[in-house]
Formats: structure tokens, sequence, C-alpha cells
């Protein structure tokens, strides 16, 4: 499914190591509890700002507790916790926002408009740095909001548990917070149709364990349905001038593209998430209709019935959860996404700037640049196509086809799968 035009802001590749010299630990440094930080991003093409909306607090910290103070993937934006005086790293968390990606249409040339984000950081002991940083495609800071959090601010709301919406365990491989936790949020099914959420949740998470490294990382993965009814059954069509009151609001058509289907109610979401454990969302939507979205560390959303779908759920699963990218492209190639001369941050495209940091070492000895498609091994052969990022020059893919270029790809590519499986182990700190 088409992530429409990503924002083009790129960046280097892993965004380097740890910062060494920082001996980590998690417990001198946070609690046990999440703070729930809400940001409204604001602007148009050329000008952006960053706002604190609000902070709230809830019990348990549900993500990593080990490379703390680096990132996996650079991401589109970073968030930073640092301690009160800047000098050590506590926390960082990596992401990309639909904010970006509408920066670069045509309706931001005419018009400003404001998006919301969350963000959940582990509670820190002591007052710290917060610093939300948006990244341009130099990798240099456009815009950044720095600010101040006093873990005994009395206006930082407080969740009670008792308030937590009903969730359910499909698949416990352990503690969530030992394992990485993956939510199911039902979009656009009414009370009498929970049942059928259930059924499209497992069969979603089975589609996901049919791939891999998935497959045999299933140990390292906790998959949880939390059950909120919508008003209306399916979700908003504007092109068929058919509007519906669900639980997170989402619609097709996101920046006039037919078949995007993205949600802006990012509080809405989180509301629904308050309480619960939760490191990467999953938002099935009850609609026959083709499309889905899907965005790094932020969520992806997909159809959870109609032909393909389960191709598109696993696709939109490797936007949100690993970042990969499209390796898809068109002949015409109307738009440069990826210029020349910058490496991009996501792990399955090169522009050969650097590709050291990509897949070189996977190369078979004596592969062609670029490597032509002879359609053989379409699937296993890795070599260095041209063509990816919806560019037909400048881009290369890893494969000839992967599930991240059609849906009739059985599996990730080997570079795919090398690329979620780092992740995971970085999440999970197992090398
Ligand atoms: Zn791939």
């Amino acid at each position: 499914m088409k992530k429409y035009l990503l924002s083009s802001v790129l960046a280097l590749t892993m965004a380097g190591a740890c910062h060494e010299a920082f001996a980590q630990d998690f417990s001198r440094h946070f609690e046990d509890a999440t703070l729930r930080l809400d940001y409204i991003f604001a602007g148009n093409n050329n000008s952006q700002a960053i706002y604190l909306d609000r902070m709230k607090s809830q019990t348990g910290w549900y993500g990593r507790r080990t490379n703390m103070n680096c990132l996996p993937l650079q991401g589109n934006g970073t968030i930073t916790v640092t301690d009160a005086t800047g000098t050590d790293t506590l926390y960082m968390h990596s992401f990309s926002t639909l904010f970006q990606e509408w920066q670069s249409t045509e309706e931001a040339t005419r018009v400003a408009k404001s998006f919301e984000n969350t963000f959940l950081i582990p509670m820190p002991k002591e007052s710290v740095q917060v610093t939300v940083e948006l990244k341009n495609m130099h990798n240099g800071t456009k815009s950044y909001l720095k600010h101040t959090v006093d873990p005994d601010d009395r206006l930082i709301s407080k969740h009670s548990e008792n308030e937590t919406l009903p969730y359910r365990y499909l698949h416990k491989a352990g503690d969530s917070k030992e394992k990485i936790d993956i939510v199911f949020v039902p979009e656009g099914y009414t009370r009498d149709e929970m049942k059928q959420f259930r059924k499209d949740c497992m069969e979603s998470m089975e589609s996901i364990f049919r791939h891999q490294p998935f497959n045999r990382l299933k140990d390292r993965f906790n998959f949880i349905a939390v059950e909120v009814p919508s008003e209306h059954s399916g979700v908003s069509i504007p092109k068929n001038n058919d509007w519906k009151s669900t639980a997170v609001g989402s619609h097709f058509d996101t920046f006039y593209s037919e078949r995007y289907l993205t949600t802006s109610n990012i509080k809405k979401l989180y509301d629904i998430l308050d309480g619960i454990p939760c490191e990467s969302i999953v938002i099935l939507a009850n609609t026959n209709e083709y499309g889905g979205g899907g965005i790094y560390n932020n969520y992806m959303l997909s159809a959870s019935r109609g032909p393909g779908y389960k191709s598109v759920i696993v696709h939109e699963f490797g936007h949100s959860f690993a970042g990969l990218a499209d390796e898809y492209f068109y002949d015409d190639q109307y738009v440069t996404i990826y210029p020349a001369g910058i490496e991009p941050w996501e792990q399955n495209l090169t522009t050969l700037t650097d590709f050291g940091s990509k897949w070189k070492d996977m190369l078979p000895k004596g592969t062609e640049i670029p490597t032509v498609a002879d359609g053989k091994d379409r699937y296993t052969k890795v070599g260095v196509y041209e063509g990816g990022g919806y560019q037909s020059k400048g881009v290369y893919r890893p494969a000839q086809d992967c599930r991240m270029h059609t849906n009739q790809a059985p599996d990730f590519c080997p570079v795919c799968q090398r690329a979620i499986e780092r992740l995971v182990n970085f999440l999970c700190h197992e090398d």
C-alpha cells in the first residue's frame, strides 16, 4: 500500500552507537511508570512549530529498558530525554509523522494546519529536559521544542487504572515489561461486531507470524486486543460522501489520495490505549475497501477484510513497526523523495551514497551494480536493483520482489528480514 508522499525528510542510516561513557541504569533515572506527552505540530510547506499540549502519567513502563540512550533507526524526528543540565542522554526515541508527509502536498502550499502527535516516555525520577526535533532531508533539525518536565508537576494528570478499557492477550510470550507489545485497536466495529474484531485480530496476527523473521521471533512479541466499540459500522469514505462516527475517526482519501486510510485523532487513539501495555499500534478498519497506511513508530491502519488485506496488513506493519520503506516505484517518476547524495535512513533502500552501511555485505560475490532483474529467485536473490521508494531512477532496492514491493511476494526479502531482526534485538537486547 502506498505510503503516499512520505516525508522527504531523510537522514543517515543506523543512528549511531549508543553514547558510550554513560552507564545506563533504568531504575536509577526512571520510575516503573509512563509519561504520555501530547504535542501539536503545526505549519505549512516551509515553516513549522511544535507545541506541548498536555502531560499525563500512568503506572507501568512497557517500552525498552535497554539501549535507552541511542536509536535503532533515525526516523524523521526524535524525542530525547536528558538530565536537567542537558549533559547525559537518558532516553531516545525516533518516529515519522503524518504532518511531515502532509508538508510535501500541494495543500500545504496554501494553508497552515495542525496535527496531533503523542509520545510515551518512561517517567523520570527527577526533573529532565525533553527535546522534540523534526528533521529535514539533510538530517538537519528543521524545528525543535525543548521543555522541562518536573515529575512533581501537579498539572501532570493521572490515569486511573479502573478507567483502562478491557483488553486481552491474543499471544503472550511473556511479561509485557520484557516483550514487545503490539496492540490491535478496532475501528468501525460496533458493539455487536466485537466477535468479528477478535476473529480479524487473530487472522492479522497469524498473517504477521507467517512472515520471517516474525515467525522465528514469536517469543519476543505479545499481541493484545483492546475492545472499544464504534457508533457506526465501517469507516468514512469521503469520495462517496460517506462519513461515519468511529472509534478513532479515520477516513480514506487522506491528502486526497483515495486509498490512503489514516486518522488524525491521535489523542483519541491514546485515550483508548491509556493503561494498556503498548509499543506498536495496529488499527484494524472494518471495511472491504482496499487501503491503509503505516507511519514509523506512530501507528498503522489497514482494512481488515476484502481482497489482499492480509498482505496489506503485513506491509503496513513493515512501515510502522520496522521503519521499512516502500520498494515499489512509478515509471513516470513524478516525484523525487530520495534525492541523490543523501542515503535514506530506511534500511531497505539505498541511493548508493553510503551503501556500505546497508546490505553491501549481503551481496553474492561478483554481483553487478546495478543488478539486472532477470526474474529468477525474485524474492531471495540479493542485489542492487534500480527502482524503489516511488522513484524509477537513482534509488535501489535489495530484491526483485518483497512484501514491501508487491502484495504477491510471499515474504520480506532477506535485507528487510535482517533489518527487522536487528530492530527486535535492539528492543529486546538480545544479539
Ligand atoms: Zn525488502
